[in-house]
C-alpha cells in the first residue's frame, strides 16, 4: 500500500545527496520582502519513498497499458514504445527552441517531411503544425475561413453550419472565432439532413463545420452533394480530422470536398493523450487557402536548406508558441514510418472490423442506435435498461470493476442514454470477446441485481464522485 508522501514524511529526511556549497551564502543579494517568513510546507522524504509515491499514484489511474479503453471519438490506441525512443534521441530531445534555423536543420527537416506527408493522407495541399490540440486546431481553421473572406471583401459571412452530432468544441471554435453557430438536424440514418442544409444557404454562409464519419461512426453518404451545395453558395468546408482513423489511407477529405481541416495526432497517429495533452492538431488546407496558415511556415529553399518563414502578409497569425508541440510531432512522424502507407491502411481496416464486431457482439444485450455498417465506432442506447431503472452512467461505472474504461457517455446527445464506443486497430479478438462476457454479465446485474450498478464502482481507488461537484468545486489541495 503506497502512501501519500506528505504522510511519509520525516523531519531531515532527505531525497538528494549534493556536495556542500562551496559558495558563500548571500541572502542579502535578495531583497528582504521576497524572502518567507516560515519555511514552506515540503515533504521530507527518501528518492524511494518519492518514486514509490508517484508510481503508486500512477497505479490508481487507468491508461491504454492498464485496459481497454472502448473510449469513443478518444481513440485511445496503443502508443508505440518505439516513438518514445525516438523523442528521446538526443539531437531531439537536446534541442532549443530559440537555436539558429542553421542549428536545426534536422529538426526543421522532419517538421517539413511531417507536413508533406499530413498533405499526402489528408488529401491536402499545406499543413501548419502549429495547433496544440483538435480544438485549437479548429479554432485556427476557422479563423482561416474568416480571413478567406475578409481578404474577399465579404464581410457579411457570419454563420458556421454545425450539424447536432458534431462534438461541442465545434460551436464553441466558432463562438470564438467571432461567428455564429448554426445547428443542422441529423436525419434517420445519421446523415445531415439535406432539405435543413437547403434552408440555410444564404449570402451570410461562411461554412459548414462536419465530422466524417460523424461521432455516431456514421460515414456521411451525401458528403459529395453537400461540399456542392455549400460551395454553390460561397460557403467553405472545414473538416473535423477526430476521426481519420476510420479513414487512414482509404479516403481522404481534400477528395470529399473538405477547403481546410485538423487532425488530431494525438488520437489518429498514436501520440500519447488524456490528462491534458501535450497534443498537436495540425491543420491542413487546400492551396487558395495555403496564404492564410500561421506564421512562421516551415519552408525549404532551392539549395536544399530548411528555414521558417515570417514574411506571410496574409497569416492568422501565430497561434502557439514557437512552431507547436515538437516531441508530439516526433511520435507522429515515426509512427507514420513505421506504418507505412499499406500499414496506415490496416490501422483503419481493422479498427472497423473491431467496432463492426463488437457493435454486432453488443446488438445481441443492448439496442444499437442505428442499424448501419459503423466506421471506428458506434453507438449503443441504454434506453430500455433505463426504462427498468438504470442508467447509462450505473452501466459505465460497474465497468470500471472489471478493470475497463467505459465508453463515451451521454455523447452525442441525440441519442437517449448514448454510450459510444470506439475499440481502437490496437485490440485482439480475444479482448474484445472478454468485453462483450464483462457486459453480458453487467447486463444481466442490471436485471437481477440493479442495487450493485447503481451502487458501482466497488473495486476502485475511490467510489462513485459527485461529477458535478467535482466540476463546479474541486478541492484542488489538501
Ligand atoms: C477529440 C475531438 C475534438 C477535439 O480535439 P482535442 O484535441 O480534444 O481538442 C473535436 N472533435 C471531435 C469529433 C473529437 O472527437
Amino acid at each position: 500500500m503506497s502512501k501519500l508522501i506528505f504522510e511519509e514524511s520525516a523531519e531531515g529526511r532527505v531525497g538528494f545527496s549534493l556536495p556542500d556549497c562551496d559558495v558563500p551564502a548571500r541572502a542579502d543579494l535578495i531583497p528582504e520582502r521576497f524572502l518567507r517568513k516560515t519555511p514552506a510546507e515540503l515533504p521530507e522524504c527518501g528518492e524511494v519513498d518519492v518514486l514509490r509515491h508517484f508510481v503508486g499514484l500512477s497505479a490508481k489511474n487507468h491508461g491504454v497499458l492498464s485496459g481497454f479503453y472502448p473510449l469513443g471519438s478518444c481513440t485511445m490506441k496503443y502508443n508505440p514504445a518505439v516513438n518514445e525512443e525516438v523523442a528521446r534521441f538526443g539531437g531531439f530531445a537536446g534541442s532549443h527552441p530559440l537555436e539558429d534555423s542553421g542549428d536545426v536543420q534536422g529538426n526543421l527537416r522532419l517538421m517539413f517531411a511531417l507536413q508533406n506527408m499530413l498533405s499526402e493522407i489528408a488529401g491536402m495541399d499545406a499543413f501548419t503544425l502549429q495547433p496544440a490540440a483538435g480544438a485549437h486546431g479548429e479554432l485556427t481553421g476557422l479563423m482561416i475561413i474568416k480571413a478567406y473572406h475578409e481578404r474577399r471583401g465579404d464581410f457579411r459571412r457570419t454563420k458556421i453550419l454545425i450539424p447536432d452530432s458534431a462534438h461541442g468544441t465545434n460551436p464553441a471554435s466558432a463562438s470564438m472565432a467571432g461567428f455564429e453557430a448554426v445547428e443542422i438536424k441529423s436525419d434517420a440514418d445519421g446523415n445531415v439532413d439535406l432539405d435543413g442544409l437547403r434552408a440555410q444557404l444564404d449570402e451570410n454562409l461562411a461554412g459548414l463545420m462536419l465530422t466524417n464519419p460523424s461521432t455516431l461512426g456514421l460515414f456521411e453518404t451525401n458528403i459529395r452533394t453537400i461540399a456542392a451545395l455549400v460551395h454553390g453558395a460561397g460557403g467553405l468546408l472545414y473538416y473535423d480530422g477526430a476521426n481519420l482513423n476510420a479513414i487512414l489511407g482509404v479516403a481522404r477529405p481534400g477528395d470529399m470536398g473538405f477547403d481546410v481541416m485538423h487532425l488530431n495526432l494525438h488520437k489518429t497517429f498514436s501520440t500519447p493523450h488524456g490528462g491534458g495533452g501535450p497534443g498537436a492538431g495540425p491543420v491542413g488546407v487546400k492551396k487558395d487557402l495555403a496564404a492564410f496558415l500561421p506564421k512562421p511556415v516551415v519552408v525549404r529553399d532551392s539549395a536544399g536548406q530548411y528555414g521558417l518563414d515570417s514574411d506571410r502578409p496574409d497569416s492568422v497569425g501565430k497561434v502557439r508558441s514557437f512552431y507547436g508541440n515538437f516531441g508530439i510531432m516526433l511520435r507522429a512522424y515515426a509512427f507514420i514510418l513505421s506504418m507505412g502507407a499499406e500499414g496506415l491502411k490496416s490501422v483503419s481496416e481493422n479498427a472497423v472490423l473491431n467496432a463492426n464486431y463488437l457493435m454486432r457482439g453488443l446488438g445481441a444485450y443492448m439496442k444499437i442506435a442505428y442499424d448501419r455498417t459503423c466506421m471506428h465506432e458506434f453507438v449503443a442506447s441504454g434506453g430500455s435498461q433505463k426504462e427498468r431503472g438504470v442508467s447509462t452512467l450505473d452501466i459505465a461505472k460497474r465497468m470500471l470493476d472489471f478493470g475497463v474504461h467505459p465508453p463515451t457517455v451521454y455523447f452525442p446527445l441525440i441519442v437517449p442514454e448514448a454510450m459510444m464506443f470506439e475499440p481502437t486497430e490496437s485490440e485482439s479478438k480475444q479482448t474484445l470477446d472478454a468485453f462483450l462476457e464483462i457486459m453480458r454479465g453487467i447486463l444481466r446485474e442490471a436485471e437481477e441485481n440493479p442495487e450493485l450498478l447503481k451502487t458501482a464502482p466497488h473495486n476502485t481507488v475511490v467510489g462513485r464522485l459527485d461529477e458535478v461537484k467535482a466540476a463546479r468545486k474541486p478541492v484542488l489541495k489538501r
